[in-house]
């Protein structure tokens, strides 16, 4: 995960480079969203393509994947700080002779790119991805029990060991036992921006 981390900067620069075709630029975005994905990569995906309004027509608003970069560029350094702070940490408790770390912070556990994972990628929380973040780690550090509250949106759990019902986030991160039907047809339309706001079309 650690290896991936530096090539995001320069994903990055590539989304933004406006000499490249729209094609290329949305690839970048995807290697950066493969770096960088708090709700795993396909709810990442998908916030972004409606957060930044990602147009199916890519050349109608080349700026959204812009503003989706910037999104992840601004949720990774945020975490990047944290695991850079932790990682402080760890030195000093080891220098001390602490080899068991006290704390394993979901970034650890997890894979730093998966820190409030949602199983279902049209499910995850609705707000800017930094601030969903935020309150993840902020709720983690306050010691809040990830089995009784969702460390995501804050609410109490009524059934432990399942996403929360209110903003999708899984306490078991990737490894959610999670099933839902028509997954892969959904996730299609979702990579192809195909459930923008505009009706469908009635088939006689
Ligand atoms: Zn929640």
């Amino acid at each position: 995960m650690i290896g991936s981390v530096t090539s995001f900067p320069a994903q990055a620069c590539r989304v933004r480079d406006n000499t490249l075709a729209p094609q290329r630029r949305l690839y970048a975005l995807r290697e950066c969203a493969l770096h960088c994905a708090p709700y795993g990569f396909r709810a990442t995906w998908h916030h972004l393509v409606v957060a930044a309004r990602i147009p199916r027509r890519l050349t109608d608003d080349l700026d959204a994947l812009v503003r989706a970069a910037d999104e992840l560029q601004r949720t990774r350094e945020l975490v990047l700080h944290r695991a850079q702070e932790y990682a402080a940490l760890r030195r000093r408790e080891k220098a001390t002779g602490m080899r068991t770390p006290r704390t394993s912070p979901p970034w650890n556990s997890w894979g730093w790119s998966q820190i409030a994972y949602c199983p279902d990628p049209e499910h995850h929380p609705t707000g800017p991805l930094a601030t969903v973040v935020q309150a993840v780690l902020d709720r983690y550090d306050a010691g809040v029990d990830v089995d009784r509250h969702c460390l995501a949106c804050g609410i109490e759990r009524r059934r432990p060991g399942r996403a929360c019902s209110t903003c999708g986030v899984h306490p078991d991160g990737p490894a959610a036992r999670w099933r839902a039907s028509q997954i892969e047809e959904r996730w299609q339309r979702v990579w192809h921006r195909e459930f923008d706001d505009r009706p469908t079309p009635l088939v006689p």
